[in-house]
């Protein structure tokens, strides 16, 4: 593949060209309810095109490799068509590279049958835990991506990326009350990370059958601390998609309020953004320009230090490359995107921050949200009440809602347990590239002043 690739590059007649490949194998087994509801197998072959002339773009998408002198022409053709200016575009060291998959039980030798028996496995138990239980549904994914890149700088890399993902969830009704909760598993080493999963597809059970007796949680300010899930979840929407400078260059009135040197917290908060992070959902050595991934300071005690770059966006705005250059599939170029971001662990002990609660929600894990620039609306899976020091009953309905400025400043106590999100289905959404997959993770923190909705 090298070869063919590097020769096919030698038809580019512009600034720079890249093409990306992507030979993806996948499985899926879905039950809803009792009944399998999907279960199948498929194999996609395809790759882009990127050229880059006087600060143009064009692109060109393939299903087959033949001809890919052609496809590259093609897209140099288009990107002399839109270019009319100047090409910014940061260095990076040329390099040639191979990243096998390490596999512990490869999910490619296990038959489709098996598959299905484990995931039937998982449904009953959640079906046949409670008369409440009305419904079901478990999913389970994987796939096994090689990845091919090369560019017109010499560089080429070919990495091997496997995954395995399952949501097991439970659906719960009393009336007109229907509680949801659901566990996730999966992992980048094999098919044994979704085995013996049995003791939490129960647990999903029991929580969706917990919160049908308990009280939505009473709306006001209160002093919350948010668990490892949900402050991966705060610091991923309401943080660092400010971040992305893609967004920021393109945005007068965030560039005001993303100017680095600001101060958007106390001294103890870190913010991050680490590509690198062996074990990460959004891990890889390189990103999708042949960057190194690498540990990038968003916000540095306290202070905005960076944010995140394509090599387009560093050399527009001056600043160093980070390797967050990511693509969903073959047929989308690659833009500014997360990988791993997270807050980094502080000093205090869980006890110690809800010691000095009295009236408070510990708002735990997280079933999605909604961000408008600088505001933010996230539900937890669950959360319970803080009383005098303590934390006391369970309490469903939580949504936290706020100014990510102002949070993050209202940021009191940053605990000393970082933590992520566990694997599972799923991503990031951004410029109809959907869902690219992204690390979330963070201590336990705590937020004074925060507002929490729910009944009155
Ligand atoms: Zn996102």
């Amino acid at each position: 593949m090298q070869d063919r690739l590097t020769e096919a590059l030698k038809a580019q007649d512009v600034e720079y060209a890249d093409i990306r490949v992507e030979d993806t194998t996948n499985t899926w087994v879905n039950f809803r309810g009792p009944d399998l509801d999907t279960i199948g197998s498929a194999r996609t072959v395809g790759g882009i095109v990127r050229a880059l002339y006087k600060g143009g773009w064009g692109y060109a998408t393939f299903n087959d490799l033949d001809d890919l002198p052609k496809r590259v022409r093609e897209a140099c053709e288009t990107a002399k068509l839109v270019g009319r200016d100047t090409t910014y575009f940061a260095p990076a060291e040329p390099v040639v590279d191979v990243i096998p998959a390490r596999l512990v039980k490869d999910f490619r030798q296990v038959p489709l049958a098996e598959k299905k028996a484990t995931m039937e496995a998982y449904n009953r138990i959640v079906l046949g835990y409670h008369k409440s239980i009305q419904a079901s549904s478990v999913r389970y994914a994987d796939y096994f991506k090689t990845v091919h890149y090369a560019n017109s700088e010499g560089t080429y890399i070919e990495e091997e990326i496997p995954d395995v993902n399952m949501i097991v969830a439970a659906i719960a009704r009393d009336g007109d009350v229907v509680q949801t909760a659901f566990e996730t598993g999966g992992g980048a080493d094999g098919f044994q990370s979704v085995e013996n999963f049995h003791e939490k597809a129960e647990s999903a059970a029991r929580k969706a059958v917990e919160l049908l007796a308990a009280p939505p949680v009473a709306g006001g300010k209160y002093s919350v601390i948010t668990n490892q899930v949900m402050t991966g979840v705060f610091t991923h929407e309401a943080f660092g998609h400010l971040s992305e400078s893609d967004f920021v260059y393109e945005n007068p009135r965030m560039q005001e309020l993303m100017q680095l040197g600001k101060r958007f917290g106390g001294d103890g908060l870190n913010i991050l953004d680490d590509g690198s992070r062996p074990g990460g959902l959004g891990t890889h050595r390189y990103d999708y320009e042949g960057t190194t991934t690498r540990k990038n300071y968003l916000i540095k005690d306290g202070i905005l230090v960076g944010r995140l770059h394509s090599r387009e966006t560093a050399a527009k705005m001056g600043e160093q490359i980070t390797g967050n250059s990511r693509a969903v599939f073959f047929q989308h170029p690659p833009i500014v995107r997360m990988t791993n971001t997270y807050i980094d662990q502080g000093t205090a002990k869980f006890e110690d921050m809800v010691k000095g609660i009295e009236l408070g929600v510990y708002a735990v894990n997280s079933i999605g949200g909604q961000t408008a620039m600088e505001m933010f609306t996230f539900s937890a899976a669950y959360g319970f009440m803080i009383r005098n020091g303590q934390i006391a009953e369970l309490v469903r309905d939580v949504v936290l809602t706020g100014n990510v400025f102002d949070t993050l400043m209202n940021i009191d106590m940053i605990g000393n347990d970082l933590g992520w999100e566990p694997h599972g289905p799923g991503g990031c959404g951004k410029g109809g590239q959907h869902p690219l997959r992204v690390g979330l993770g963070g201590p336990h923190i705590r937020i004074q002043n925060c507002v929490v909705g729910g009944q009155q």
